[in-house]
């Protein structure tokens, strides 16, 4: 085969034209990767050869500067890999929501924050800050002597060939651009290796001139690493900066805001080191499929960050290892999704978790309320989906309320404790937005009681609330939903008066339910107003409107529940629109005020009406019968 030159993928070039010209200052960080790359090779094929009881290899990363080409090479004796693989793995990104937002972040090149880009794991490519260009020569472990070699200057396209090679894996080779020249030198390369690589577990070695004892000079291999796996160390001997570099070495970007790390004895025995990170990543929305989880190695060797079965989904921005010592070191990634120890793991793992986010909570709440910002919308997904640990997730979350200023965050504990006496029901309000809640109608009785709610416009927070039922006794009742409970005074007060309206305006409450009974299930007096006219509320059960406008966006069918239609008794609405159907019933005007009555509940809970120009068309007809 003769030497093919192929494009880039675009999101490729996209991503090339970020690290080449935006302002990413920290160039050391190419070495960085490509070693983090060739260490990922080595574990890969000696898990392969753990299983297949194949010889044990002497693993090395070995680093090497030729002068002479303006060059610096980092090879490794790990898995390498085909032609098919390298176009597949240098050639494109495969995840599509890393390309989606590779195409955003270019639209706006200028403004991207460098730990932006450090978040895609991009590794490879970060070559091309220093080099004028990289050759990768390759050949994967197993196969013939057949290898492949890739060459790219960073513009649009690589050429790739056939080649030869006479052991397995990859050597890859930066041509270093005329101002990169320091990458040539020891001293340069030393510094690098121990501030980011100094934990990889293979040596890296490299050919060093030295003066032996007669001052003579040769030249000896070196390892630039000490090797010590940071999570088996002590946590007293571990400095912050090793854990922030080996943060940044797992998460590619930010600092951690908490490491937590410790042995767990008893059932299941293994070291973790565990991070919660300060900022969330770009994809903590998007499908899991290909998220690495943590790190797990059995008596230091690695063996997986796909098992997803190590912490639960909503632990997802975790990041960290664990090193057990109790599982088989020839475990296949298949088995271990079904293994009682990884279970134990899990538990234990997630116990301690827990634990800690407690403590932060009540330690260091400045710490926690940082977090919870970033995270705390993934926590809650627990509430639902983890029964066996609800009650203390509940105790972690945190929610804006009615009367506290927005962006201030309380737990239910707070609330409760500040309820009046006589309050029941912790209430709470689920919509699109702060501004939305803030305005509705549901919550006029609530406030002139002087009674708290919760605000929750996360879309999660329609399905933990449907898992969050009782705190410390009370019970939680949707500000929007059901026959809402109030204290027996003002229960008894309302009823009264609804009782003497709907007497009263028994004609004028059929005609508007039959009228309107495409739409609404029941009309009736409501307990919630003291202002407004009107609002629709739903059965205690139904799913509510909000949840309605959630199916939508995410393209999914919902049937559409009918809801019920609620007036203010007390509204002088409600009496003119009687004498109007008791001077005429079968007035067409009545009709259209029926329509404008609902269209104004739709729109109050931030709804949009159905015939938006009807309405309008409505409120100028009477606008201009105002006038007259
Ligand atoms: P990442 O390492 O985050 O996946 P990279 O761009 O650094 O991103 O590498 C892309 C892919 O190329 C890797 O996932 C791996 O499959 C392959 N690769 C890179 N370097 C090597 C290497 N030294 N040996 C074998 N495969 C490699």
């Amino acid at each position: 085969m003769s030497a093919q030159t192929k494009k880039f993928k675009t999101e490729v070039q996209h991503l090339l034209d970020l690290m080449i010209h935006s302002l990413y200052s920290n160039k050391d960080i190419f070495l960085r990767e490509l070693i983090a790359n060739a260490a990922d090779a080595i574990d890969k094929a000696r898990f392969e050869s753990l299983r297949n009881d194949a010889v044990s290899r002497d693993w090395t990363i070995r680093l090497e500067t030729v002068p002479a080409k303006n060059a610096i090479r980092i090879s490794d004796n790990g898995i390498g890999m085909t032609m098919d693989e390298v176009i597949a793995n240098i050639g494109t990104i495969a995840k599509s929501g890393t390309k989606a937002f590779l195409e955003e972040l270019a639209k706006n090149k200028d403004a991207v924050a460098p730990e932006m880009i450090g978040q895609f794991g991009v590794g490879f490519y970060s070559a091309f800050m220093v080099a004028d260009k990289v050759e990768l020569l390759t050949r994967r472990a197993g196969s013939d002597t057949q290898a492949v070699v890739w060459t790219s200057q960073g513009h649009e396209s690589y050429t790739i060939d056939a080649t030869a090679k006479e052991d397995q894996g990859t050597e890859v080779t930066v041509y270093l651009k005329d101002d990169m020249k320091e990458y040539l030198e020891e001293w340069k390369i030393r510094q690098i290796v121990k501030k980011y690589s100094d934990f990889i577990e293979y040596p890296i070695k490299m050919q060093v001139t030295r003066k032996d004892k007669d001052d003579k000079e040769e030249v000896v291999d070196e390892e630039l690493n000490s090797r010590k796996a940071i999570w088996l160390r002590s946590p007293s001997e571990v400095k912050p900066e090793e854990y922030d570099n080996f943060f940044e070495h797992l998460a590619h970007f930010g600092k951690p805001l908490k490491t937590i790390h410790y042995a767990a004895e008893g059932k299941s025995e293994f070291k973790a080191l565990l991070f919660l990170p300060e900022k969330a990543p770009f994809d903590l929305f998007m499908p899991s499929e290909q998220r690495r989880g943590l790190h797990l190695y059995v008596r230091r060797v690695f063996i997986t960050d796909e098992c997803k079965k190590l912490l639960p989904d909503y632990f997802r921005f975790v990041k960290g290892v664990v090193d057990s010592s109790d599982l088989p070191l020839n475990v296949s990634r298949e088995i271990l999704q079904e293994n009682v120890k990884i279970d134990q793991i899990r538990n234990n793992l997630v116990k301690k978790l827990l634990g800690e986010l407690k403590k932060m909570q009540e330690n260091e709440p400045e710490t926690y309320l940082k977090f919870y910002r970033e995270f705390g919308k993934v926590l809650k997904e627990g509430i639902h989906s983890d029964y066996a640990n609800k009650d203390k997730l509940q105790d972690l979350a945190l929610f804006e309320t009615m009367k506290n200023e927005p962006g201030k965050l309380i737990t239910l504990k707070e609330y409760v404790a500040n309820m009046p006496s006589e309050q029941k029901d912790i209430y709470f309000l689920t919509g699109e937005s702060r501004s939305v809640l803030e305005n509705s109608p549901h919550l006029e009785i609530l406030r002139s009681k002087g009674y708290d709610v919760l605000f929750l416009s996360d879309p999660i927070d329609e399905w933990v609330m449907q898992s969050l039922t009782e705190y410390d006794g009370k019970k939680f009742a949707a500000a929007g939903k059901g026959d809402i409970e109030l204290d027996d005074a003002t229960k008894k007060q309302v009823e009264q008066k609804n009782e003497q309206a709907a007497k009263e305006h028994k004609s004028l409450l059929e005609f508007l339910a039959k009228h309107l009974e495409a739409n609404v299930k029941e009309v009736r007096f409501s307990k919630r107003l003291t202002e407004s006219a009107c609002c629709l509320v739903g059965d205690t059960y139904d799913p509510g409107a909000h949840m309605e406008r959630i199916f939508k966006a995410m393209n999914q069918d919902m049937p559409k529940s009918k809801r019920i239609l609620e007036l203010n008794a007390a509204h002088p609405l409600i009496a003119a629109m009687q004498t109007m159907y008791d001077r005429d019933a079968g007035s067409p005007q009545l009709g259209e005020y029926a329509e404008m009555i609902y269209d104004q509940a739709v729109m109050t809970e931030g709804g949009i009406v159905a015939d938006p120009l009807q309405f309008a068309r409505r409120v100028a007809d009477l606008m201009v019968k105002a006038t007259q």
